[in-house]
């Protein structure tokens, strides 16, 4: 026998209509590409997104076309992903930072018909242009006074495209499962993966993720997303905000420490999130001002592993927390969130310490275990590791026009391609991407818990550690380090430092300094492009 309860689909649009009526009057304050900083509130929002969605109909897109987006986080960005969701265009975001033609393979093989662009990447575009012979126009998220001249084909100016539009527009009614979101994830090897994301998807996962446990957004915060919307869905928050009535803070374009704190706190801002990278250059800005963190209660942050060196200052000097949370493009993107659970009260201040290193624990709608290379379980103590294996409602269940193998086991279980424990009270710990793992005589050497051990040094500004060839080891690690300004550490010193804090045969067998370690596009430490530049190198003990 069925339920006798209503079919209601999980649509993005019922997002923002949620919003207006509730919280209409909370704000969006974006720092924009002309300049200023601007605000307006969810029903200004709502308001251009159905004028933006009727000048799509006009303009002949159909349900189901796919729109590219490059843009930074601000107003426009968001009116267009609630304007093209809702009228049941799928939204392509292009990551700016990838390499030209990684660019053109991923609007090629998704067919965008349009591109929206700000202003920034014109001149990126302009040159890529004759790549794309599917894109019919390009949009340039500005008004008619900022309009550039430009040699794009087809050029529209936003504003003029959003002032013809229908305000009294009306959302189509769509399958939940209908696609609205597309974002390429680039592996190591190959092409990049569209990752498809549905409207139910992002429905769900903007609830699950805002739990009290896990993000807990209320109606009386201000939420940075820092992480950019380009990036594995800003991590949910252009959809977890308006649900729960919060004012959202858009940084735009500018990352560096004074430009991040000046949105802070021109936002008040009492949440925000990005990958470690942002928060080393926000922390040194801060040491260097004097100024505190007058607002900020939670900071989330993940894309890679957060040293305990950063959650100690931001909550012993700065009263702020840490929620380090791990996820990747294939989960819509948050898997897990580190946040002390009930029942464990009791547990002494280090042993509390040593919990918040770790990604966290699964809210409810992911599953996880961790297998070894036999596809057997092994045990939640916390000292086995293994390959994590996710599944769940917002995870992906293939890649778009994927020819190659499926993604996912005849049980549903997608491999993260990370490496983990679980321990008995279900927080993970990553311990190295599996390509990354350092196989030294059999055993495995975890590269995050090394780097996260030597930027705890106060010389050292940034950590990586990668496997180089070794005669009787296979492999063994080599410590590569950035100073901090000024330092002249040297790697004998390094090494003291580290004797006694890590297992002896995890200790890098030499340590070498580099100006910068380079990043991937979506700020990673590149470890293939450090593996490239040491191919050679010959450790002092082979
Ligand atoms: P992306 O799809 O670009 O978000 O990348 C996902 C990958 O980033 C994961 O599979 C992990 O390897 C890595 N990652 C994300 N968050 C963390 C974290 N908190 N600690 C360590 N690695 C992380």
């Amino acid at each position: 026998m069925k339920g006798l309860m209503q079919d209601w689909p999980l649509l993005v649009p019922t997002i923002l209509e949620h919003a207006c009526t509730y919280h209409g009057t909370r704000e969006i304050i974006s720092r924009t590409t002309e300049g200023p900083i601007h605000r307006y509130t969810y029903n200004d929002l709502a308001r251009r997104a159905r004028k933006l969605a009727s000048a799509m109909d006009r303009f002949g897109v159909k349900q189901g076309d796919i729109i590219g987006t490059m843009a930074w986080n601000g107003y426009r960005h968001m009116e267009i992903w609630y304007g093209l969701m809702g009228h049941g265009a799928i939204v392509h975001t292009l990551n700016p930072r990838l390499f030209s033609d990684q660019l053109a393979y991923i609007i090629n093989h998704a067919e965008d018909r349009y591109i929206f662009l700000d202003l920034t990447f014109v001149p990126l575009m302009e040159a890529l242009q004759e790549r794309l012979p599917l894109v019919k126009g390009f949009i340039i998220m500005t008004d008619d006074e900022h309009m550039p001249e430009t040699a794009l084909k087809n050029a529209i100016c936003y504003e003029e495209l959003l002032a013809g539009g229908d305000e009294e527009y009306q959302w189509p009614e769509l399958d939940e499962s209908t696609a609205c979101g597309l974002c390429y994830t680039s592996g190591t090897t190959g092409n990049p993966k569209g990752v498809l994301y549905s409207h139910r998807s992002n429905v769900l996962h903007a609830l699950t993720t805002n739990g009290a446990d896990a993000l807990g957004l209320k109606s009386q915060d201000s939420v940075m997303a820092v992480v950019p919307m380009f990036h594995a869905n800003a991590w949910s928050l252009v959809f977890s905000a308006p649900m729960a009535g919060a004012n959202i803070v858009m940084p735009g374009a500018l990352m560096d420490g004074a430009s991040i704190y000046e949105m802070l706190k021109v936002g008040k801002v009492t949440l925000t999130a990005a990958v470690p990278t942002i928060w080393q250059m926000l922390i040194s800005y801060l040491g260097q001002s004097g100024e505190s963190l007058e607002h900020l209660q939670r900071v989330v942050i993940g894309g890679a592993a957060c040293p305990p060196s950063m959650i100690e200052t931001f909550e012993k000097t700065y009263q702020t927390q840490v929620i380090h949370a791990w996820g990747m493009t294939e989960m819509s993107p948050l898997g897990s969130l580190c946040t002390i659970k009930g029942g464990l009260d009791d547990l002494s201040a280090e042993e509390k310490q040593a919990l918040k290193i770790k990604q966290g624990r699964p809210p409810y709608m992911v599953e996880m275990k961790i297998i070894d290379d036999d596809g057997n379980e092994l045990p939640r103590d916390g000292k086995a590791f293994g390959h994590l294996m996710v599944k769940g409602p917002c995870v992906a269940s293939d890649y778009l026009k994927n020819e190659d193998e499926p993604i996912v086991d005849d049980e549903g279980w997608f491999d993260t391609g990370d490496v983990s424990t679980l321990d008995q009270h279900g927080y993970m710990q990553i311990t190295d991407r599996a390509k990354d793992v350092i196989k030294s005589g059999g055993e495995w050497i975890s590269t995050i818990d090394v780097e996260n051990l030597a930027v705890g040094h106060s010389h050292v500004e940034e950590a990586a550690v990668i496997g180089i060839t070794h005669p009787k080891w296979d492999e063994r690690p080599l410590l590569v380090i950035v100073r901090k300004p000024g330092s002249e550490i040297s790697g004998d010193e390094i090494k003291a430092y580290l004797t006694g804090k890590l297992a002896k045969w995890w200790m890098p067998d030499d340590v070498v300094f580099v100006d910068e370690i380079p990043h991937t596009a979506t700020g990673k430490i590149h470890k293939l492009t450090l593996r490239e530049t040491f191919k050679d190198y010959v450790l002092s003990t082979a």
